[in-house]
Parts: structure tokens; C-alpha cells; sequence
């Protein structure tokens, strides 16, 4: 063998064991490099991700969005519990921000998943880091008060002071004016509909479904998901299985529906 030819040889046992250390690195890392590089996270890496997360098929891309969302003629928010659309997506929403798992971050990237994150400073306390890494890979941040009270029969002042209180919280923490938002308990007067007017809310947003620990509960209507159906994955307990395991549940109960997720700001 020619001394050339012999470092070639040499050179492509190199490449082969080189693509041999690539292929054993763990898919997700994979995943997160060429997201961190700017490479949409399709094709055989993207395809790992929902397996990592407990899915038996990959969620389907949501269909194109309405290009102008829903208009409302009321002079005060409507309140939703779900979006008139005949579009096969649900919309997953999470409430107070107490649990912080950075798994979750992780599979709301890998996912790609479009959650709405609906906030209560008092319960989120010094961990808006968490929620600042999950709106950086694509969820949003939206308004669900300062404290938690339950709204009904609080004075206007009162709930003003909470919804403006946490819009002003979320718009000096992310940059952001939230303009949905969600009563503590899903329990509101017509005090909450003006504050939440006057404090630049848009639409108030509640639920069909919940998935509890266990189930997905609905609060009206069919007992099961339906195209536009806002969810709320909850509640945020320290028992019970964990947030990103409840949503995986969840998914799963989309994915057999013939449902994916929308992203519910593209909606409303
Ligand atoms: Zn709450």
C-alpha cells in the first residue's frame, strides 16, 4: 500500500469512528444542539423526542392559524372556555406557578409545545427565572393575579389592584403586556370583567377540561375533547404525578381525539 493510500485508509477509520461518536450521543442532546443551532428539530432527532416523552406518534403540526383572531363586540372581556374553531387543536394552559421543573422546559422544546402559563406573583415568588426559559422556547405568559384571592364580591379597587398589580409584575419581568386572563378558581363577577377592562385584559379565559392527578375532568358540555377546547393542566400540587408527566397523559388523550395543540394567543 502507497503511503497515500495508507493515510486515507487511516483517514476514513478516523471519520468512521468520528460518526461512530456522534451517532452514541444521546438523541436529545442532539436535538438541543441543532435547536441551539438554528435547525428546526424535524426529521429522525425530532422524531426521538416525542418516544423521550412517553408519545407513541409525533403531535401533528397545528393547521395555519385564523389570520386575524377572534373579534368580540362587548364592551366588556368575554369570558371563553373554549375557542369557536373548527380546527383540530386543543389549547394547554397552566395556572399559579408553583412548580418549576426544568424537565418541563425541556419538553415544551422538544415538543415544540405552544403552552399558555397563567401567573400569580405571590405563588411564582422568586422563581420567574423558570418561567423566563419556558416563554425563551415558545410558551406564553399570561395574567391569573398578585395573590390568588377569589374575585366575586372583592371591591373594584381590590381587583383592580390585582390584575393591574400582576400585569405590570409580568411586563417589567418579561418585557410583555399579558391581555388574557384567568380568575383564581375560575370565579368572577362583573367587578372582574371592568377591572380586567381597565386593566388592558382582552379576554378571560377559563376552561372545558382539566387534567387532574388521574382524569381529565370536563366542567360542561361533551365528555370529550373537542376542536378548541382550552385545558387546564393542573393543579399545581406537590402530590400527585408530575407537571410534565400529567401533560404527557394529556397528550395522549389528544393524539387518540385526532387533536394536536394550537397555540391559544393565535386564537384570541
Ligand atoms: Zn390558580
Amino acid at each position: 500500500m502507497s503511503r497515500a493510500r495508507a493515510t486515507a485508509a487511516f483517514l476514513a477509520a478516523v471519520a468512521l469512528l468520528l460518526a461512530g461518536c456522534a451517532q452514541s450521543v444521546d438523541p436529545i442532546e442532539r436535538l438541543g444542539r441543532k435547536a441551539a443551532d438554528g435547525v428546526r428539530p424535524h426529521g429522525p432527532a425530532g422524531e426521538q423526542a416525542y418516544r423521550h416523552w412517553g408519545l407513541s406518534a409525533p403531535l401533528p403540526a397545528a393547521p395555519r392559524p385564523p389570520s386575524h383572531p377572534l373579534s368580540f363586540r362587548s364592551a366588556l372581556p368575554p369570558v371563553v372556555d373554549h375557542i369557536p374553531t373548527a380546527d383540530r387543536v386543543v389549547f394547554l394552559t397552566y395556572d399559579d406557578g408553583a412548580e418549576k421543573d426544568p424537565r418541563f422546559v425541556d419538553m415544551v422544546r422538544e415538543l415544540r409545545l405552544p403552552v399558555t402559563m397563567f401567573l400569580t406573583d405571590s405563588v411564582v415568588g422568586p422563581g420567574y427565572g423558570h418561567f423566563a426559559r419556558l416563554q425563551a422556547v415558545g410558551a406564553s405568559v399570561q395574567n391569573h393575579t398578585l395573590d390568588h384571592p377569589a374575585m366575586p364580591g372583592l371591591p373594584y379597587a381590590g381587583q383592580r389592584a390585582e390584575i393591574c398589580g400582576q400585569q405590570e409584575k409580568l411586563k417589567s419581568r418579561f418585557g410583555i403586556r399579558p391581555y388574557l386572563f384567568r380568575p383564581p378558581y375560575g370565579t368572577y363577577d362583573t367587578t372582574t370583567l371592568r377591572a380586567a377592562a381597565d386593566c388592558g385584559v382582552t379576554a378571560v379565559v377559563l376552561w372545558r377540561a382539566a387534567m387532574t392527578a388521574d382524569t381529565l375532568a370536563f366542567r360542561n358540555g361533551e365528555k370529550q375533547l373537542r376542536p378548541g377546547d382550552i385545558v387546564l393542566v393542573g393543579p399545581d400540587e406537590a402530590m400527585g404525578p408530575a407537571l410534565r408527566e400529567r401533560t404527557a397523559r394529556l397528550l395522549r388523550r389528544v393524539q387518540a381525539g385526532g387533536l394536536t395543540v394550537g397555540r391559544l394567543e393565535d386564537y384570541l
